[in-house]
């Protein structure tokens, strides 16, 4: 029967090869080797900039565009400024060097001169350079020569003047990345427009298509711009609609209602040493009117570093004990879920509280425990979730939706996860190890806890709300106001000496300090290994005269409790540590801090570690160390001196934002959604407001749309694939 195959033509194939012109997301799937001049290894290297595919590359968005730079003519070209010259290609050789470089050099004439041209590693142009060809470049002058940055040929004047500057490595450079931006852009087209044409038309949207080309090669700034924010929208839109199906399909959940705050609430308020600030009673009120209602608390308690969350999240966890139920503090790492036992624990000791510390390597006392502080071993170990009233998530952006939502106990048969079967395809999958909990928390009581979120990472509120979509969100904004500004200064490494004798200054004064060791990318033991010697250099070197402990991440935690509560007790006058002193290590009398190599830490992270001083009323110093100033990448350079000049942690996440990309910040990654690619924190907020609106009537619509969404919300795991 085989041969009659296809002559009766009865069996239509399989599938219909597509027609011309017509979308191909699966295209644009492509391995970055597909263009020409990749070879593995450039491809190695653009993978370590996140750049696997063709869509990859296309979703690269400029951080940056060249400002126009008028015409010289060739003769007037003088000193090493950057300079545009337009002319026509003479004559054209390639010449390989040693260490495998190439060099072009085209001889370029206009009506004022002539000037030979370099392109470095880029041969394959040479057979666009035939003589007669009118370009124009931008670049430098060189001994005499004309280093090409960017170039337009046969008088397409405006990538010259517009050319995108993208985020590059040493490796693969901006330049590099525009020309295979080029090459790759004619699979823009496979990129579809998932949008209703007649949503489409009303926003007076471009389209998608149009977007992205626009976006690699803008006549102007406002077009640009224009494609930008058509591109955040789509993004912005996928989120939206996602988190409104999510909701659809969520039931109501019950909390306990707590009722009013009671005794245990003001003897607390008056063992605290201090006054609470306005913005901590503002964040309690809140709290309190939340914890009265039988719908579960979903707060987001978002502050900088230091500004006093930790002291509002205990008084939340005392409304759990005053209503004869337990309240849970969950923190990421163990390091983290001790030192935040460490401070609650004399505290709840002093208001007759029984506490619980339970990690992955120590098991607290549970029975009779009142307040109970764990890494999430706590929710998949037994915390009786129809006893705990209140709990309370630290550094949240850390964790998975699956943790968030098991702890939450709201998603018991839906959300992103649940048995909607395909809600127009919601990814399924993440959350197998959060049934069990939801499971068990379901059959107990049918109860959820009231849940606090509590974040570091300076979220816009419009854009926590979006990410985090059904969270209730309160921002410390201002720290206790009895806190200087750290006074942070910079100095490369043959200063270094100096910056030990300001250490001992504040030692010798009473206080007491940090040195950070330098960041190793290996193993957490070499890391360890490193500190030992860092510190045992430092026990013979400058702080000779000085008790110096060590933290690093390989300590059993019972050595890691010993030390903080030594550290603490003042027995201790230096903490060399790696970055595991990076969150809740809180000691107000440190007033001081060393980080060495400073250049290699990224600058969210060192915000963090700089938030270890400054705790008390002490002016306190963060003296970064690095490099000669000249070695480092300028990106470094950029870092470092954004934290000399601010301790805002809004302004260095939008600094870090534009040396990073928006994703890695906001945590989306870690909540299981891709990066923002398009979408800029500060700048679109309206355009955020604007998806919000939108978002319902979509919610319905089928299409292309639901494998975008779907590609959205998995974005982690694909990642974790790679
Ligand atoms: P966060 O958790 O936001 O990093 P913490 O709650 O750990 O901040 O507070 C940082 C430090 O500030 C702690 O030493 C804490 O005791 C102190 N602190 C908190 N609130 C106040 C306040 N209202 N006045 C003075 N000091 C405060
Ligand atoms: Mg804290």
């Amino acid at each position: 029967m085989a041969e009659h195959r296809g002559f009766a033509g009865t069996e239509p194939p399989e599938r219909w090869p597509p027609t011309r012109g017509r979308p191909r997301p699966e295209a644009l799937n492509r391995s970055l080797e597909t263009l020409p001049g990749v070879g593995p290894s450039q491809r190695g290297k653009l993978a370590k900039l996140g750049l696997r595919t063709v869509r990859d590359l296309l979703e690269h968005r400029p951080r940056d565009y060249q400002q126009a730079v008028g015409e010289t003519p060739i003769s007037n070209l003088f000193g090493e400024e950057e300079a545009v010259i337009a002319g026509e290609v003479r004559r054209v050789s390639v010449r390989p060097t040693r260490r495998r470089l190439t060099v072009l050099k085209a001889a370029v004439r206009d009506e004022s001169g002539e000037i030979s041209a370099v392109w470095f590693n880029q041969p394959w142009l040479a057979d666009k350079l035939q003589p007669g060809t009118q370009l124009r470049l931008r670049g430098q002058l060189r001994r005499n020569e004309f280093h090409v940055r960017s170039y337009d040929l046969d008088g397409a004047a405006a990538t010259a003047d517009f050319a995108p500057v993208y985020r590059a490595s040493e490796e693969v450079t901006s330049p590099r990345l525009r020309t295979l931006v080029e090459s790759a852009l004619p699979s823009a087209r496979d990129f579809g427009d998932s949008l209703p044409a007649s949503l489409r038309a009303r926003e007076r949207l471009p389209l998608r298509f149009d977007a992205l080309v626009a976006l690699h090669r803008p006549h102007g700034a406002d077009e640009a711009e224009r494609a930008r924010r058509r591109l955040a929208l789509d993004e912005l839109l996928l989120l939206q609609v996602g988190l409104a199906r999510i909701r659809e399909g969520t039931e109501e959940a019950i909390a306990t209602a707590l009722g009013e705050p009671g005794e245990l609430a003001a003897r607390y308020r008056q063992a605290l040493p201090f006054e609470l600030t306005k913005d901590q009673e503002q964040a309690i009120a809140e709290i309190d009117a939340d914890l009265t209602a039988a719908k579960p608390m979903q707060r987001l308690l978002q502050g900088d570093v230091g500004s006093g969350k930790t002291v509002v999240a205990l008084y939340a966890l005392l409304r759990a004990v005053e209503a004869g139920k337990t309240g849970a503090l969950m923190a990421p790492t163990e390091t983290l879920a001790e030192q935040h036992f460490l401070t609650l624990e004399p505290i709840c000791t002093e208001l007759g509280v029984r506490t619980a510390l339970l990690t992955g390597s120590v098991k607290g006392e549970l029975e009779g425990a009142q307040v109970l502080v764990g890494t999430h071993a706590l929710i998949q170990e037994g915390v009786s979730l129809d006893d705990l009233a209140v709990a309370v998530v630290d550094e949240q952006h850390r964790f998975g939706v699956e943790q968030r939502q098991a702890f939450a106990g709201k998603s018991r048969g839906s959300g992103i996860n649940g048995p909607r079967a395909k809600p127009a395809g919601l990814s399924s999958g993440t959350a197998s190890g959060a049934a069990g909990v939801e499971q068990r928390g379901a059959l107990a009581a049918g109860r959820s806890p009231h849940v606090l979120h509590m974040t570091a990472t300076p979220i816009p509120r419009t854009l926590a709300l979006t990410v985090y979509g059904d969270l209730s969100v309160t921002e410390i904004a201002k720290p206790p106001a009895n806190r200087k500004p750290i006074l942070t200064s910079w100095v490369t490494d043959e200063r270094g000496p100096e910056a030990y004798r300001r250490l001992r200054k504040h030692l010798d004064a009473g206080r007491q300090a940090y040195v950070v060791c330098p960041l190793i990318e290996q193993s957490e033991t070499s890391q360890a290994r490193a500190a030992e010697a860092e510190a045992e250099r430092l026990r013979r070197g400058e702080l000779r005269e000085y008790s110096v402990g060590l933290l690093h991440g390989r300590l059993r935690p019972a050595e890691r409790r010993e030390l903080m509560a030594r550290f603490k007790a003042r027995e201790l006058d230096v903490l060399v540590s790696t970055t595991v002193i990076e969150v809740g290590v809180d000691v107000p009398n440190a007033t001081i801090m060393i980080v060495q190599e400073a250049d290699r830490f990224g600058l969210a992270q060192l915000h963090q570690l700089r938030g270890r001083v400054g705790r008390g009323a002490e002016q306190s110093y963060c003296l970064l160390v690095s490099r000669a100033k000249e070695e480092l990448t300028d990106n470094a350079r950029e870092r470092l001196q954004a934290l000399v000049e601010t301790t805002d942690g809004f302004e260095l996440a939008e600094k870090d934002l534009e040396l990073r990309g928006e994703g890695q910040l906001l945590g989306t990654r870690q909540a299981g959604l891709s990066e923002f690619r398009f979408t800029r924190l500060r700048a679109d907020r309206e355009l955020l407001e604007r998806a919000r609106e939108l978002a319902p009537e979509l919610v319905a619509y089928e299409g292309p749309l639901n494998d975008e969404i779907d590609r959205f919300f998995a974005g982690a795991e694909a990642d974790s694939l790679a």
